[in-house]
C-alpha cells in the first residue's frame, strides 16, 4: 500500500498516522527498534551506505527506525524539512550552537529564557570566543540594536517563564533577515499545536520533549528541527560526531506522546484558562500573568500568533515570599516542583527556586518578584485545582 502524502494532512493526522513503517511483522501499533547496529546484505551495500551513497540504518547514534519515527512525525508538524532528536532539550541546543557557530560569532538572546540556555551561551560558547548579548524579549528596537555585523543567530523562547511573555516571532524574523542572521525558536511552552515558529518566519525550532510532547514527565528528550540544508550539512553531522543521541525508547514514548498532544494541549490550555479568570477574581491575588486575559499586554498578538494561551499560568499575591511559601505549602494536591508540561499540576516559586541564584537586582530587572507564584496546569479536574489553590489562598 502507498503511504499516503502526510504533508497534505491536519497535525493530529500526522501525530498519529506519519512516519511510522510497518515491518514484515505487520504491526499496527510502533514497535521499539532496540539496537545499535545494522547488518548489511554484503560489503558493497555496507560501503555504499557508510558513503551516503545509498539510504538506510548504519548505526544508532545517528539513524534508528524508532527514534526516525518520531523526527518525522515532528517536522511535519512543526511544517519543517527535517527534525532531529536529542538526548535532552539542552542536547539539542547545544547542538544548534555547536553546528551553527564558530570563534568570533556573535548571538543575540532574549533575556528570559530557560536558565541552562544562558549558561549554555554564556559559560560554554563563552568558552570558545562567541559572545553573546541578552535583550528583553518583547522589545523589537532592542533586539535589532543588539545585532552587529558577526551576529549569526537570534534566540527567543516564547511565552516565556515565568512571566508568559509573548515575543512577536515574524516580526523577530523579519529583522533577522535583514541583517543576515538566523532565527531560533525554542518552542517548548507552546508546542506545535499552539503555535508553528517556521511558518511565521522562524529558521530553526528546538523542543524539549520531555515537557508536554511527553506530557506525563516519563523521560528527557530534544529536537531541533528546520530546513534540509541546515539539517543535513550542520546538525547532523554534529550529532553524528557529538553523540548526545535519543534512545529509542524514550523516542518511542516520545512518538506515542505525540498522537495524544491535540487533545492534551487544548485540556491543558481550557483548565489553564478556565483557572487564569477564577484567579483574577481572588482577594489574595494581585496581578494574574496569562495571555487569555485582556489584561495581558500581548493579549492581541498571543490571539494572532497562538491557536490558544498555553497552560502556564502565574500570579502575584498581595505580600511577599512568607505569603507565597504559605500558599504553596497549604495546597495539598498540587506538585510542588519547577517541572512543566506534566499532567500533574505544578506549583512553584521562581524567586527561591529557578531563578533563585540570580542577584536581588536581577530578579527585579526581570519583573520576578518574591510574590510570584507559577502554576503548570495539568488535566485534573478544574474544580479540584481551584479548591486546592482556595485553601493555598486562605492559608496565605
Ligand atoms: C525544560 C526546558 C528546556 C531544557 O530541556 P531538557 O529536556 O530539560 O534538557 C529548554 N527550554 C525550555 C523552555 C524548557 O522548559
Amino acid at each position: 500500500m502507498n503511504q499516503p502524502d502526510w504533508q497534505d494532512y491536519a497535525a493530529e493526522t500526522q501525530a498519529i498516522r506519519a512516519g511510522q513503517k510497518r515491518s514484515h511483522e505487520g504491526e499496527h501499533s510502533m514497535p521499539i527498534f532496540a539496537t545499535s547496529s545494522y547488518v548489511f546484505g554484503s560489503a558493497e551495500e555496507a560501503s555504499l551506505k557508510f558513503t551516503g551513497q545509498q539510504p538506510g540504518n548504519i548505526y544508532s547514534r545517528f539513524t534508528n527506525p524508532t527514534v526516525a519515527t518520531f523526527q518525522e512525525r515532528l517536522a511535519l508538524m512543526e511544517k519543517g524539512e527535517r527534525c532531529l532528536a536529542f538526548a535532552s532539550g539542552m542536547a539539542a541546543i547545544m547542538a544548534v550552537g555547536m553546528a551553527l557557530l564558530k570563534a568570533g560569532d556573535h548571538v543575540v538572546c532574549s533575556r528570559s529564557v530557560f536558565g541552562n540556555t544562558v549558561l549554555a551561551f554564556q559559560n560554554y560558547f563563552g568558552k570558545f570566543g562567541v559572545e553573546t548579548d541578552f535583550v528583553k524579549l518583547t522589545d523589537p528596537a532592542a533586539w535589532e540594536a543588539a545585532i552587529k555585523p558577526n551576529t549569526r543567530f537570534l534566540f527567543l523562547e516564547t511565552p516565556s517563564n515565568p512571566l508568559i511573555e509573548i515575543a512577536d516571532i515574524r516580526a523577530l524574523a523579519d529583522i533577522a533577515h535583514r541583517h543576515g542572521c538566523l532565527l531560533v525558536v525554542d518552542n517548548v511552552f507552546c508546542t506545535p499545536i499552539l503555535q508553528q515558529p517556521l511558518a511565521l518566519g522562524a529558521d530553526i525550532v528546538v523542543h524539549s520533549a520531555t515537557k508536554y510532547i511527553d506530557g506525563q514527565g516519563r523521560c528527557v528528550g530534544g529536537a531541533v528541527v528546520a530546513n534540509e540544508e541546515i539539517i543535513e550539512k550542520q546538525v547532523y553531522p554534529y550529532l553524528r560526531t557529538g553523540g548526545a543521541t535519543l534512545s529509542p525508547f524514550n523516542a518511542w514514548v516520545f512518538a506515542g506522546g505525540l498522537e495524544t498532544l491535540a487533545i492534551r494541549m487544548k485540556a491543558h490550555c481550557d483548565n489553564a484558562f478556565e483557572l487564569a479568570k477564577w484567579l483574577e477574581r481572588q482577594d489574595a491575588v494581585g496581578k494574574v500573568h496569562y495571555p487569555g486575559l485582556a489584561s495581558h499586554a500581548q493579549h492581541e498578538l498571543a490571539k494572532r500568533q497562538q491557536s490558544h494561551f498555553g497552560a502556564v499560568v502565574s500570579f502575584e499575591l498581595k505580600g511577599g515570599k512568607e505569603e507565597a511559601w504559605r500558599l504553596i505549602d497549604a495546597t495539598r494536591m498540587l506538585s510542588v516542583t519547577a517541572n512543566l508540561g506534566d499532567v500533574k499540576t505544578t506549583i512553584t516559586h521562581p524567586a527561591t527556586t529557578t531563578h533563585g541564584r540570580l542577584t536581588p537586582e536581577a530578579r527585579a530587572e526581570a519583573g520576578i518578584n518574591d510574590s510570584l507564584v507559577r502554576i503548570s496546569v495539568g488535566l485534573e479536574n478544574i474544580d479540584d485545582i481551584k479548591a486546592d489553590l482556595a485553601a493555598g489562598l486562605a492559608a496565605a
